[in-house]
């Protein structure tokens, strides 16, 4: 059987209509949104949207309201005919990479409070408010059945998670696990930026979260772990902590002593360069 040719469109009444159509002849429909720059982790997210014969839309948009105005907008790594060579490889259906999705007097905000204003949100105020404003638009234009995020963004899954619930949206949200280069470095669209001296230091994030993890045991205190985090990072002279925490996984409130379900979340920065990791578990798997 051959496919039909991936199709790329800018206008979200066109994709909304061809959405509503593969809908309409009982297809099933998965939504990856993206800020484009593909690597393997985003070709992660796609084969999961491909599961069970969806039909994947990828949508590629650097959101300009997730960033601040001192943060890397201008140069956030763009090469959109690479991107669509990956997509048409990884067999995506419809690639929606619109011009803006803010039309003049744009206004409106959407905001969850509580979860926007700790880890990420501490250092980056305004962040989540334009995650959560864009994915509900997006949202709204494909009509997805599933909305297809990554564990690298946990604070990004948990947020959208909650807005997906409190607002009663008629889509699933499914998380694909964070992929790594060889040497454990989370792949990241901004890894691009690190000169090769930080990017060989990079890795110390997973290599101390790593560590923590399997120091980790139900009751015990979280304040000597993070304290071992901190040393390890401390010791790369490259790398500049900005956060580590742990946090319980849905209210991303701090443990003081762990157990149920915990994420251990960083963010550093080397160079100019901040870059975010995070390990996810449950006490009951690492305290056997
Ligand atoms: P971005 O293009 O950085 O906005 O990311 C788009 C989606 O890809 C988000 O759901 C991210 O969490 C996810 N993602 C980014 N990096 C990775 C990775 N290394 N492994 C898995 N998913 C990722």
């Amino acid at each position: 059987m051959t496919r039909d040719a991936m199709r790329v469109l800018r206008d979200p009444r066109a994709v909304r209509r061809q959405v509503r159509s593969w809908r309409a002849a009982g297809e099933s429909v998965a939504l990856v949104p993206t800020m484009g720059f593909l690597h393997a982790g985003h070709l992660s997210l796609l084969a999961r949207a491909k599961r069970r014969g969806r039909r994947v839309v990828l949508s590629i948009y650097v959101n300009p309201t997730q960033f601040a105005p001192h943060e890397d907008l201008a140069t956030y790594p763009r090469d959109l005919r690479r991107d669509l060579g990956m997509a048409r490889e990884a067999e995506v259906d419809l690639c929606f990479c619109p011009e803006t999705l803010y039309g003049e007097g744009f206004q409106t905000q959407v905001r969850v409070t509580g979860l926007e204003t700790v880890l990420e949100g501490a250092s980056r105020p305004d962040h989540f408010a334009g995650v959560t404003l864009v994915v509900l638009k997006l949202l709204h234009i494909v009509e997805p059945d599933a909305l297809i995020l990554g564990q690298k963004d946990v604070q990004q899954a948990v947020i959208l998670e909650r807005m997906v619930r409190d607002l009663d949206l008629a889509v699933r949200v499914e998380r694909g696990p964070i992929v790594r280069e060889a040497d454990g470095l989370a792949m990241s669209s901004r890894n691009i930026y690190l000169t090769p001296v930080q990017r060989a230091a990079a890795p110390v994030l997973h290599r101390a979260l790593q560590e923590a993890r399997s120091a980790a045991r139900i009751g015990r205190a979280s304040g000597p772990l993070l304290r071992s985090i901190e040393r390890a990072v401390a010791a790369e002279s490259e790398a500049d902590l900005d956060y580590v925490a742990a946090v319980d996984a849905t209210s991303l409130q701090p443990v003081s002593k762990l157990s149920g379900r915990v994420i251990l979340a960083i963010a550093a920065r080397f160079g100019r360069t901040r870059l975010i990791d995070n390990e996810e578990f449950s006490l009951r798997e690492v305290s056997s």
